[in-house]
């Protein structure tokens, strides 16, 4: 079976194949540090993680790379509008060097929080300027783009796959240019790839001026060509990007390197909540924060977002949140069932009872990531090994496999607890002072232990096989 994903560009499932074997490059376009993640843009960056675990679990080496914008992203993601990190400092009066590495800290924290592997690098835009300079000269001098005064723009008409990927055309983006369109541009597609600002804060000194800052988009192809060279295999973001974003780097990238640019493109759909776009005005913008605040772990967060498919809708809403936690309630119970019974608690007489399910169980998942990472049919079986094993019971040879077919999982999808709880001395003295009570049939002594034991977060079970613990979730 072959990794099928969904490429943005041919709008097609293709089979996924590294330009070179063994080893896969990708790019992540990560946040603009002017604002703690949100849960859509965890949802973006959950995607992208899955994807890499899932490559990873496949056997393939994956060279990731998720950018940090810390400068350039203009509050109208193209050439308009004030610099969203520069807006921010002016709103907390604060310089903005420093909200881009307040914000940029809080985000490591929530990948971190969140399992997220970390990406071999994170490149911040800020310092890539020579890598984007010189891509701005070669641009230029091949014609694809031309100064203003200080405003350096890539003309759409010189590039003739412009509109590609977002099913724009050049004759429709005249069509719909607003009128206010800026006059020293040649088409009002056009758009920056350096400007001059007096008034910009973060600015960098060049031929073009002494205050000049990178557009958006050249700061994601310079990051990803010094990173991973001329050509990716994946490059991924939320679906927001594909046009301006992703339609502009493709033109940057390939007029300059005169070579395809990705391989795959990959796009994450946007969350909503409450049946809407998130906003500050319904005060619905939730983060990491707000969801632990109510209470839930970022595993169940992690959970919530990655259980859907990354291509479908999925609508926020606490509600989904609780669903998510007692689902995966039902998984830690598949593993900690798993896991008694590889230390022989609570098996069946056969050692091979349950293999039938486990056979079905494991090809079903695989099929599932395989098929542009179907995280729900993959989840799907395990929540029927789990009905499985609860019917018909486990024996102890099956219950080592389905332990390694879950570590597995957990590679993939990073929200199973596998690691075996232990007891600690003073829990393994009360059991034993439960078990001496029962042997004096001191049924209140005995029933007062197992209450005390129950407030430590322990649940003992009699089993015919003996007492039986496990931790609550
Ligand atoms: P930004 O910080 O605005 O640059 O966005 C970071 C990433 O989050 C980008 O890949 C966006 O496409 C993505 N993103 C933003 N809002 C959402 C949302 N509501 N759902 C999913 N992804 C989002
Ligand atoms: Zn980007």
């Amino acid at each position: 079976m072959s990794f099928q994903v969904f490429d943005s560009l041919s709008k097609e499932k293709r089979v996924f194949q590294p330009l070179e074997p063994g080893v896969v490059r990708m790019y992540n376009c990560g946040p603009t540090v002017y604002g703690r993640a949100h849960i859509g843009n965890l949802r973006t960056f959950l995607f992208a993680d899955v994807l890499r675990r899932w490559l990873e679990c496949r056997g393939l080496r994956v060279v990731q790379v998720m950018n940090i914008t810390d400068v350039g992203h203009l509050l109208d993601d193209a050439d308009e509008g004030e610099d969203k990190i520069e807006a921010q400092a002016r709103r907390e009066q604060r310089d903005p060097w420093e909200i881009s590495r307040g914000f940029t800290e809080l985000f490591l924290r929530d990948m971190r929080a969140l399992g997220c592997k970390e990406p071999a690098v994170r490149p911040k835009a800020s310092e890539h300027v020579p890598e984007m300079l010189a891509i701005i000269e070669g641009l230029l001098a091949k014609g694809f783009a031309y100064q203003v005064g200080g405003d350096v723009y890539y003309e759409v008409a010189k590039f003739p796959r412009y509109g590609r990927l977002s099913g724009n055309t050049v004759a429709e983006l005249e069509a719909g240019a607003r009128i206010d369109v800026r006059e020293e541009k040649r088409h009002p597609a056009d758009f920056a790839l350096w400007k001059s600002d007096p008034k910009h804060l973060m600015k960098w000194t060049s031929r073009f001026g002494p205050d000049g800052f990178p557009g958006w988009h050249i700061e994601c192809s310079a990051m990803a060509r010094k990173h991973l060279g001329d050509q990716l295999d994946i490059h991924t973001g939320g679906e927001d990007n594909v046009f301006p974003h992703h339609e502009c780097e493709i033109a940057q990238s390939e007029a300059f390197t005169e070579k395809p640019f990705a391989n795959y493109w990959m796009h994450a759909k946007f969350l909503q909540v409450d049946g809407g776009k998130m906003s500050k005005r319904l005060g619905n913008v939730w983060n990491l924060d707000d969801v632990e605040a109510r209470g839930y772990t970022p595993r169940q967060l992690r959970f919530a977002l990655i259980r859907g498919h990354y291509r479908g809708p999925l609508n926020f809403t606490w509600g989904i949140l609780e669903e998510a936690k007692s689902a995966l309630a039902k998984l830690d119970d598949l593993v900690s069932d798993v896991q008694a019974a590889v230390r022989g608690e609570r098996v069946a007489p056969d050692p091979r009872t349950g293999a039938e399910a486990l056979a079905g169980a494991r090809p079903r998942f695989e099929q599932g990531l395989d098929d542009d990472l179907n995280v729900p049919q993959a989840l799907a079986a395990l929540f029927e090994l789990r009905s499985a094993f609860l019917e018909g019971g486990v024996g102890r040879a099956t219950a080592q496999e389905a332990l390694d077919f879950l570590r597995r999982a957990d590679a993939s999808l990073g929200v199973l607890q596998l690691t075996e709880a232990t007891l600690d001395a003073r829990m393994q003295q009360l059991i034993a002072a439960r078990a001496e009570a029962r042997a004096r049939k001191d049924w209140p002594a005995s029933d007062r232990i197992r209450d005390e034991i129950a407030a430590l977060g322990v649940v003992l079970q009699d089993t015919p096989q003996g007492v039986v613990w496990r931790k609550k979730a």
